[in-house]
């Protein structure tokens, strides 16, 4: 449209949104927000008001070693106040902070950090000689800082961050930046070719954390004090860095410490509000520490894989805690849908309403597209991949044409789902992991949850193998609790009246632990390679 034609707005519509007014607005009101860190054995603590002098002193170190606006600058760490200082001031000096994934295969680390360029790499010294293993590749990093104490001999020469910051001063002077500019990038876990890289703006992070505090989402507050748990390498730990530096909820960083008891230990010593991790974390804490006290968090989410029903079942019954689901990727932000029940809830309980996907939110547009290219109406039982645009869904990949991932300026997300009237997604499939049995899908999403609701069960993956009759049948593999027994027959039983009985698996397996991508979500790849592989022993039931 012609906008001479139009009345011209009276707004300052070229205020810029970017991260520079969002690191004040919470260095300034929220002051003495904290940021605890758990260390092992304890947990250090600082105020907003430290964390921003610490981020001044960053920032002012990092151009003293050469680096301008549009560098890259990585971080290979834990979930930590020192991380959260270069997640403020790399994007406020105009750097763009490339947060590395420190569970890649050295090929693909090697890959992202030469594809990204990055110039320096913020370590942390515990994990040095996983980066070191691909030290001598990095062309482009000029500097290696390392923070803490841990052997860092397979790095070279590398600077101490606490000595960088010691010899500098507060109150850095931060250039003005352009919204539109690249404010922090994140790869994607690469799982078929190399990784891509996604190239979040000012404006979009800046738009991502408003959201979080709006009740269609987290409804994130200053009263609020969220444990991190998401790793800060994926997907900017979901936004919420950002959105509780704005609004000045504490934080707390978990570092290493992921597994049931130490979480369980962390969450009653620093009584979070919020907190939100992929299924199998939260299972883990489910099976491995009942007895913990969650009664401070007044939401759990859950989300970067399907939420099995029996996990939303058994944190309410054995924590008194609500988990809800919410949806997105890399690519997006990543939260695009948020599972909040609606005020009419009709006549579905509660749970039903958990179990889905999540509800699109306001700023994301999303569709419905068949195989056709056919858009699909939101009646709650069409399926079609969904497809979504909107001011954080990437528009393209970093360096990388990737044509069959866009269709006319919205993205395609590779996800299987049906969208009801009132806007609830429920992701049947990732298109990748559809199986087709004689022509019609089976929902291996579906089959899995109730799977998984089976009381002897722990984990249940489900993928398709060839058939000669079918094309593809599914092959349940489950992963039984400790001191429990269920036969392939037993399962069978559960499923039946559960599911369509066509669903039902006829191939089981029993395996020790389901195998997990560099995030902790089911790796069906590998599944699907062990079986071509002949490695998975298979019980076929008549
Ligand atoms: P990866 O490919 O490594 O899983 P992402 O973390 O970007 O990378 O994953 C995004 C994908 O995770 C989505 O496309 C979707 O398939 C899945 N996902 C995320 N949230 C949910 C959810 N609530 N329910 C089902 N699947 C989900």
């Amino acid at each position: 449209m012609d906008i001479g034609a139009l009345p011209t707005s009276t707004m300052q519509d070229d205020y810029q949104l970017t991260i520079r007014p969002l690191f004040e607005h919470g260095r300034r009101q929220h002051a003495s927000s904290k940021v605890i860190t758990f260390t092992g054995d304890g947990y250090t603590e600082a105020s907003f008001a430290e964390v921003a002098e610490r981020a001044d002193r960053l920032a002012a170190a990092l151009t003293r070693l050469g680096i301008r606006p549009g560098d890259r600058v990585g971080t290979f760490m834990w979930n930590n106040q020192t991380h959260l200082e270069a997640y403020l001031a790399v994007p406020c000096m105009g750097a763009v902070l490339h947060t590395l994934n420190i569970r890649l295969f050295p090929e693909q680390l090697d890959y992202v950090i030469n594809h990204a360029e990055d110039r320096v790499i913020i370590v942390d010294a515990s994990i040095a000689p996983l980066l070191g293993r691909v030290r001598d590749t990095l062309p482009t990093v000029q500097h290696i800082i390392t923070v803490g104490q841990g052997d860092t001999s397979s790095l070279g020469e590398t600077l101490d961050y606490d000595a960088l910051l010691a010899a500098e001063q507060a109150g850095f002077a931060y250039p003005e930046v352009p919204e539109h500019a690249g404010a922090a990038m994140c790869y994607t876990s690469g799982t078929t070719g190399n990784p891509k890289g996604v190239m979040y703006s000012h404006r979009s992070t800046y738009l991502h954390s408003l959201m979080a505090t709006s009740t269609a989402s987290l409804a994130l507050a200053e009263t609020d004090r969220m444990l991190v748990i998401v790793p800060m390498f994926h997907a900017n730990a979901w936004g919420v860095p950002y959105a509780a530096w704005l609004i000045g909820a504490d934080l707390v960083f978990p570092q290493q410490y992921l597994q049931a008891a130490p979480l369980a230990r962390i969450i009653e010593d620093t009584r979070p509000t919020l907190t939100g991790a992929v299924p199998t974390v939260l299972n883990d804490l489910l099976h491995n520490a009942p007895t913990a006290d969650l009664s401070s968090l007044r939401m759990v989410m859950c989300g970067g894989a399907a939420v099995p029903r029996a996990l939303i079942e058994g944190y309410q019954q054995t924590f008194g805690v609500w988990i809800t689901q919410g949806w997105g990727m890399t690519e997006t932000s990543p939260v695009c849908a948020f599972g909040t029940p609606p005020k009419d809830r009709a006549d579905r309980s509660e749970v039903d309403w958990r179990v889905r996907t999540g509800r699109v939110m306001p700023g994301v547009e999303l569709r419905l597209v068949d195989d056709n290219g056919a858009v699909q109406p939101w009646d709650g039982e069409s399926l079609g991949e969904i497809e979504v645009r909107g001011p954080w869904i990437t528009g393209s990949y970093y360096h990388v044409d990737a044509p069959d991932r866009f269709d006319d300026g919205w993205l395609r997300t590779g996800d299987v789902a049906s969208v009801s009237a009132n806007g609830f997604v429920m992701i049947s499939d990732r298109a990748k992991d559809v199986i087709k049995s004689g022509g019609e899908w089976v929902s291996s999403v579906d089959l899995e949850n109730t799977i998984m609701g089976h009381p002897a069960v722990a984990e249940a993956a489900v993928i398709g193998v060839p058939d000669e009759r079918w094309d593809e049948r599914p092959l349940a593999c489950v992963v039984l609790k400790d001191g429990t027994q269920a036969s392939a027959d037993d399962l069978r039983h559960w499923l039946a009246g559960r599911t369509a009985k066509f669903w039902v698996p006829e191939h089981w397996s029993f395996i020790e632990a389901v195998p997990k991508t560099s995030v902790g979500k089911f790796d069906k790849k590998v599944l699907r390679a062990q079986f071509a592989g002949g490695d998975l022993d298979v019980e076929t039931l008549d």
